[in-house]
């Protein structure tokens, strides 16, 4: 008898036909002798169509009045499987963030993981329930109803499944695995059978969003085997787990595209030691986090500082820029928030030169222009116009060779 933690997203609790088909799936696996905890998102859209709703009524809500808001969508799914599944005779409960013992720190929204008391799980397995629980969401020291960033519902089950030391976290979505690239974007996208935690983790925190990057970060910390398959069809899907003798060896493994991105300019700033350290501490006082950052040398002692931001903070950090241009003495503050970051991802890429020369290529054979790059050890990531981010993607997975199978040997270009 294993322990699985079976996550199901969105899309596939996003109708009742659907939630119906969770259930057999669910049912399947608990006749087969089994144990499982269920975790669920809210129904596709949900999320968004609180967010929206939220905005309406103020332009800045209330990050603690968000979080109880959005943590409603999960509370549907979960109660309604809870009873279809209860309608087959299977004995199951649903569980909120707060009742399965979920504690976070108090950053609304984003809130991190501190805790998990996974007790009330596992009383609940012991006395043979199956406990469906609402992914997303938790409690603060204080009770608070907080959330776990979007995407969250992957880290509630990744967490989940490392407390409980379960055999697997299986992910189910729209997707049959963890491909080279978004294959809704590039249809020759091949499936990634087997993948290292050091990968996906990069692949997520560059764009891939099948799973979300904390839940990756998780997953690694605590080795827990995490599968990312279909809901919706049977088959293989791909393990993401530590890095072995058998995983395929690509120069790049995949290529994403983020597109909440922002690009903030400082023109015009005096050029002198400490204008950096100022304005970046004035960034991360209000909890904006920044990503690629570039210094040119304007006229005379002037200087223009680049960097990008999530596109999603732009509300916050538009009107902390204009206070920060007058502490600076700067000239003026753009922005433009059509960007979008295009990344290559690779193992390989530690052993092998050349990689960042082709990409670059690439993009000038594309006409597209790159206003940003950075890199680390596996990836090379550069920020282009948005309209550029498909046909980029589209361009590198062609020139990289990830819609051919992997040989044995890797290919060195
Ligand atoms: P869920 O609602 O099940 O959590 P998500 O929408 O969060 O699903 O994630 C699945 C989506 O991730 C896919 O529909 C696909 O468009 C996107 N995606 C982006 N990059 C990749 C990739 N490299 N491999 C697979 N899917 C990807
Ligand atoms: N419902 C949340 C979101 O849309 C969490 C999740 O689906 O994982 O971000
Ligand atoms: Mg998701």
């Amino acid at each position: 008898m294993a322990l699985f933690v079976q996550k199901f997203g969105g899309t596939s609790v996003g109708t009742l036909d659907r939630i119906h088909r969770v259930a057999e799936r669910v049912e399947k696996t608990v006749r087969a002798g089994h144990q499982v905890v269920v975790v669920l998102s809210a129904m596709s859209g949900e999320t968004d169509r609180l967010m929206k709703l939220a905005h309406e009524i103020t332009s800045q809500p209330d990050d603690r009045e968000l979080d109880v808001l959005l943590s409603s969508g999960e509370r549907v799914t979960i109660a309604l499987l809870a009873m279809e599944l209860r309608g087959r005779g299977i004995n199951a409960r649903s569980f909120t963030g707060r009742q399965v013992g979920i504690v976070t720190n108090s950053s609304h929204t984003r809130a991190r993981i501190a805790k998990i008391m996974a007790s009330p799980v596992q009383q609940a397995l012991a006395e043979g329930v199956i406990p469906v629980v609402a992914g997303f969401q938790g409690v603060n020291e204080r009770s608070e109803v907080t959330t776990l960033g979007r995407g969250g519902s992957d880290l509630t089950a990744v967490a989940l499944a490392a407390s409980l030391k379960a055999d697997r976290c299986i992910i189910f979505t729209d997707v049959d695995g963890v491909y080279t690239t978004d294959p809704n974007i590039v249809p020759s996208a091949r499936k990634i059978h087997k993948l290292s935690y050091e990968e996906m983790l990069e692949l997520a925190s560059l764009g891939a969003k099948v799973l979300q990057s904390r839940s990756v970060e998780f997953a690694a910390k605590y080795g827990v085997p995490v599968e990312v398959r279909s809901s919706f069809q049977e088959g293989e899907g791909t393990l993401v787990t530590h890095e072995d003798a058998d995983m395929e060896r690509a120069l790049v493994s995949g290529v994403t595209g983020d597109r909440n991105q922002a690009k903030i300019t400082v023109v015009g700033v005096p050029d002198r030691p400490g204008i950096a350290a100022d304005l970046f501490s004035a960034v991360a006082g209000s909890s904006i986090s920044v990503d690629m950052i570039i210094q040119n040398v304007s006229q005379g002692d002037l200087a223009d500082i680049s960097f990008t931001v999530p596109r999603s903070d732009l509300p916050r950090a538009r009107p902390l820029m204009e206070k920060v241009k007058v502490e600076l003495g700067a000239q003026r503050i753009e922005v433009k928030d059509d960007v979008a970051k295009l990344s290559i991802v690779g193992v390989g890429m530690r052993s092998h030169s050349g990689v960042a020369s082709r990409m670059f290529q690439t993009l000038y054979r594309e006409g597209i222009n790159i206003m940003m790059i950075s890199t680390s050890e596996i990836k090379i990531s550069c920020m282009v116009n948005e309209q550029d981010l498909n046909p980029a993607m589209k361009a590198l997975h062609e020139e990289f060779g990830l819609s051919e199978p992997v040989q044995a040997k890797p290919n060195l270009g």
